[in-house]
């Protein structure tokens, strides 16, 4: 299968990774300079928050984690695992994720910054960006991506490269591309391309790198009732 990724930021870069280890032919196509993205701006952390259904994230987050976790352990650059501490000013639920993570411990309000009453500390897989992207970058062309260097505004600007699947890794932006498939997601979308209007084979449907629309109160700044602080 021939798959264009468009996107080469942190889930098109894994999106092409994944699709080229799994055999398929892949070309990325990308806009931005890697420092001109979001992803290199990222912290980044493991720490599901504000995303759904829960049941899939735990699903989806356990996978990440170990992944990460690998890569800290093998000294993948800018990968490490890291404390970190999760504080909150309500009494949370303990999080469904509290499973994945090593030695969830809750923390006494005597270990907590002013204001917050609750927190619990645990370890996770941090990636340093400016650090990890470039590597990720240089394993998805190694194993033989091809890349192209264009804007696009509608996925059908992509016929030229004759996709079989077309997969939007825009980040942000994804979500006005217009397409010609019924598909569309801030994270991740896959867009089969049939010849056939009607034909849309099941096995092009790449549903896992399919996330659900993430709650803008996720973002840093915007006034949440908890917090994660990393060191
Ligand atoms: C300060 C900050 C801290 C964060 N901390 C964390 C954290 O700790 N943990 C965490 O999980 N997340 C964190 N995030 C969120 C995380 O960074 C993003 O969810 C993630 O980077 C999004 O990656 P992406 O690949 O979807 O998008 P992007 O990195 O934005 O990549 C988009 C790609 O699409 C391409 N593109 C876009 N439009 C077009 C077009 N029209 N034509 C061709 N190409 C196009 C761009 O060139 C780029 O390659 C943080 C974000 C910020 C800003």
């Amino acid at each position: 299968m021939r798959a264009v990724v468009v996107g080469s930021g942190m889930v098109g870069l894994t999106t092409a990774f994944e699709l080229l280890r799994r055999g398929h032919d892949v070309v990325v196509v990308s806009v931005d300079p890697v420092s001109a993205m979001t992803s290199f701006l990222a912290a980044a952390v493991w720490f599901p928050t504000a995303a759904g259904p829960s049941d899939r994230v735990a699903v989806w987050s356990a996978a990440s984690f170990t992944e990460l976790e690998r890569f800290a352990r093998d000294g993948v650059p800018g990968a490490r695992m890291c404390e970190s501490l999760a504080v909150y000013r309500d009494e949370p639920a303990v999080p469904a994720w509290s499973g994945t993570v090593r030695e969830f411990r809750p923390v006494r309000p005597g270990g907590l910054p002013p204001h917050y009453r609750f927190g619990s500390r645990f370890a996770v897989p941090l990636l340093e960006m400016p650090v990890f992207l470039p590597w990720l970058e240089s394993q998805v062309r190694r194993a033989g991506a091809h890349w192209v260097r264009r804007a696009i505004r509608r996925l059908d600007e992509l016929d030229d490269l004759e996709p079989d699947v077309i997969v939007n890794c825009a980040g942000l932006r994804a979500g006005p591309t217009p397409h010609r498939s019924p598909c569309c997601t801030t994270t991740a979308t896959a867009a089969p391309v049939s010849r056939s209007p009607t034909a849309v084979p099941a096995k092009w449907q790449l549903s896992s790198t399919r996330c659900e629309r993430r709650d803008r109160r996720s973002h840093p700044g915007a006034g949440r009732a908890s917090d994660q602080l990393t060191g």
